[in-house]
């Protein structure tokens, strides 16, 4: 990780789908205190976010101070440059226009300044700040995990979209007509290489073992057949889906996270040959596709990308 120094503090809040943290960490990366618990399952807002405010004052009471800004990476439908975070299966109850979780937060918390984003936002922000996206301009981060999900960096920002809908690569078609997906499209690229994907392909294919991703990769690593196929298929699918966004983004850097960092070994080759056949040489010469490096650090940074990011954006 680029040493950066800067020793500004800020808060980070990780609101994640199992569990969440609060820390205090310097702009430079370098964390200094952390607190985390579970997740109130399926919480609404009136649960939630109390959750978050005591998890906050926590981290503030008990780590080093003053903090002069709070970021929060969200792993929910978020509008980061409203700060609302919107209804998903995994949050009913936040509704279709959303809860202003920036302005909540704010409030219990004496008036800091907070940024949110969603974590695929967030975490592009601190793979190209802190991880393997660093002094790139044009690069799109992939969660390949639950589901999948783009964070765009293009010209050096963020790329939101006009409803901060942008990267949502997973629901673009890959094989028109086939798998359906729970967003009610078909041949989406999220029905053939999301973790829960690849594991129920597999085990379609005969795959006896844990219907786990990790059982998959290592069974696959093993020379089971059902289990290779079905990475060898999500591979091929991954390569069509990003072929796609870099035709349209020309980006120089791909940076692939969770399954393709724990498998990067059976994905990359097959992703790159994909990617490589499918673009013109004048897009595919300056690209590379890597695996993340920011590992476990990953959501904590996110969260602190999300402040420093608004900062530096001088949005209203
Ligand atoms: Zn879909």
């Amino acid at each position: 990780m680029a040493k950066i120094a800067d020793n500004r503090l800020l808060l980070g809040i990780d609101l994640g789908g199992t569990k969440s943290a609060a820390l205090i960490a310097t702009a430079g990366g370098e964390i200094r205190h952390r607190v985390s618990a579970p997740t109130p399952a399926q919480g609404g807002p009136g649960e939630i976010v109390p959750f978050l405010i005591e998890l906050a004052q926590r981290a503030l009471r008990e780590g080093p101070g003053p903090v002069s800004g709070v970021g929060v990476s969200a792993g929910a439908p978020t509008d980061g440059r409203t700060g609302h975070v919107y209804e998903a299966p995994n949050l009913p109850g936040w509704g279709n226009d959303g809860v202003p979780l920036a302005d909540l937060l704010s409030d219990a918390l004496g008036g800091l300044p907070i940024a949110v984003e969603n974590d695929a936002n967030a975490t592009a922000l601190a793979e190209h700040r802190f991880g393997a996206g660093r002094g790139t301009t044009d690069m799109a981060f992939l969660t390949v995990g639950t589901g999948i999900g783009a964070g765009l960096i293009l010209g050096g920002r963020l790329h939101r979209g006009r409803s901060a809908l942008a990267g949502e690569i997973g629901h673009i078609a890959v094989e028109p007509g086939g798998r359906p997906c729970p967003c009610g499209l078909r041949g989406c690229l999220e029905a053939y290489a999301s973790g829960p994907s690849v594991t129920r392909i597999a085990v379609e294919k005969g795959f006896q073992g844990e219907p786990t991703g990790q059982a998959v990769v290592v069974a696959a690593r093993g020379g089971d057949e059902a289990a290779a196929a079905a990475l060898a298929q999500a591979a091929q699918m991954l390569g069509r889906g990003l072929a796609t966004l870099c035709m349209i983004t020309n980006v120089e850097r791909i940076v692939l996270g969770t399954l393709a960092v724990h498998a990067a070994d059976l994905l990359l080759p097959t992703i790159r040959a994909v990617v490589n056949k499918s673009t013109w040489h004048g897009i595919s010469e300056h690209l590379s596709i890597v695996p993340a490096e920011l590992g476990d650090r990953a959501q904590d940074l996110a969260a602190i990308c999300a402040w420093l990011t608004r900062d530096e954006e001088h949005l209203p």
